[in-house]
């Protein structure tokens, strides 16, 4: 990323289709098959990265340094001059004109950078020269994409944007170069305590407030924020977990970004939905929510005020489920979870309920069979179970309106076959605290 300080005029950003679209879409479509797997899109896309690593980037590289701009450097040397002079007010008065210009010529025409960067189908390239090179680069990398691996640039996506005065778009960041003449470091130059640009030309990458906005509209309707109804019937154990499990996903994902402080506005959101799915799920106003769940968390060595529950467990550690303590601290040597769109809006009750790894009949574990998924195409198929006694797994999807179930291999051979169980169903209850307990205990070991 350092190296990326050198983009200039023109950014070029071809961004495939996927994740942002599915992103903005909200959760509902984010488990859509998607075209490219990560995988896949690595195995395809190597030749990508060949063809811009030894044809794009030789050729769109030229020049040691850039030269100097003349009119910054005279103005500093008479400014120098004054000062020799005693003449401090017109010495500063010149170097601050000075300052409001670049130190050296950005539009050197002996000077190009092409710098690229790719995660799954997702790239970004950074171009240090005129806009017309970036739209040649754009068309020699869309005949590549279609000649070779027929595929297609998206059009909406694929944008060219001016790095320092617009942002592209990365991996659901927002990346531009940083331009403020006015942020200053102090530099000591020729025995002169001097203050230099500091930040100018280095890379800032950003929450989207659009990616902001739509995070927040999940727990929004009308402009009001609302309760989550699909949690009703869960434990408030399960509820905060969820909602915490879902910010701090997204709380770790923006680490890098140097204004993830505005995720402030997305907690102060979710904590009112949270407060509101728990006040309807017990009948109680939100303020007597607080009263009873509100604590004091200690972390780092900073206080935040959040909200807990504890299940007390006999001769084991106790289960704790918290809202709040995550410090929106920017980080930008943090690393990103491998698989940034699995952490995007925190795992889904599904990808929890999977993780446990947990028969949603039987109660075994993965340690003793394999676990699967099974689906049903639409909750009224259930009903297709009239007349006689709904066999259990019928009534522990209709009850909890689910689609899917958890089972073992050996539960659900029996219900594809149609054949009774040979296993002993165990409560519904006895389901959940068990995925309760393994997902808490894998949570624990995440860092
Ligand atoms: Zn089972």
């Amino acid at each position: 990323m350092r190296e990326s300080r050198m983009t200039r005029n023109g950014h070029v950003r071809f961004g495939e289709r996927g994740r942002e679209t599915r992103l903005s879409q909200g959760r509902k479509v984010r488990s859509a098959p998607t075209l490219f797997s990560p995988i896949l899109a690595n195995i395809l896309l190597d030749k990508l990265d060949r063809f811009v690593e030894t044809v794009l980037i030789p050729q769109y590289t030229k020049g040691g340094r850039r030269t100097p701009n003349h009119e910054y450097q005279r103005l500093l040397d008479r400014s120098r001059q004054l000062r020799k002079k005693g003449l401090a007010a017109e010495a500063d008065a010149l170097r601050k004109r000075a300052q409001k210009m670049p130190s050296i010529d950005p539009t050197d025409p002996n000077y190009r950078r092409l710098r690229y960067v790719r995660y799954a189908d997702d790239f970004l390239l950074g171009f240090t020269g005129p806009r017309s090179e970036a739209e040649e680069i754009k068309q020699q990398l869309g005949a590549f994409l279609r000649d070779e691996l027929k595929l297609e640039l998206s059009k909406t996506k694929t944008l060219i944007t001016h790095a320092r005065s617009e942002a592209a778009r990365f991996l659901g960041y927002e990346v531009t170069v940083l331009q403020k003449d006015a942020k200053r470091s102090a530099r000591v130059t020729e025995g002169t305590r001097t203050k230099i640009r500091s930040i100018n030309g280095g890379i800032g990458l950003r929450v989207p407030l659009d990616v902001l906005e739509e995070k927040c509209n999940r727990y929004q309707k009308n402009g009001k924020v609302v309760d989550r109804a699909e949690l009703l019937n869960d434990s408030d154990f399960t509820i905060i977990a969820t909602y915490q499990l879902e910010y701090r996903g997204i709380a770790n994902y923006y680490r890098l970004a140097y204004n993830m402080h505005l995720l402030k506005r997305l907690k102060w959101v979710m904590e009112q939905s949270l407060t509101k799915t728990l006040a309807a799920k017990f009948k109680k106003s939100v303020s007597k929510i607080y009263d009873h769940y509100e604590v004091e968390l200690e972390v780092d060595g900073k206080r935040y005020k959040g909200l807990q529950t504890v299940i007390p467990r006999e001769g084991k550690e106790p289960l704790v489920a918290t809202w709040g303590g995550i410090p929106l601290k920017w980080d930008i040597g943090a690393d990103l979870e491998d698989q940034p769109q699995r952490a995007w809006g925190g795992r889904t009750e599904l990808e929890k309920r999977l993780l446990a790894q947990v028969c949603e009949l039987c109660g075994t574990t993965h340690m003793l069979d394999k676990i699967e998924v099974h689906h049903i195409r639409a909750l009224k198929d259930l009903n297709r179970y009239t007349g006689r006694e709904k066999p259990e797994w019928v009534k522990r999807m209709a009850a909890r309106h689910r689609k899917t179930l958890i089972l073992c291999r050996t539960c659900h051979q029996d219900i594809t076959y149609g054949r009774p169980m040979r296993r002993q169903s165990i409560k519904l209850k006895d389901v959940t605290a068990l995925q309760k307990a393994r997902t808490t205990m894998l949570e624990s070991r995440m860092p």
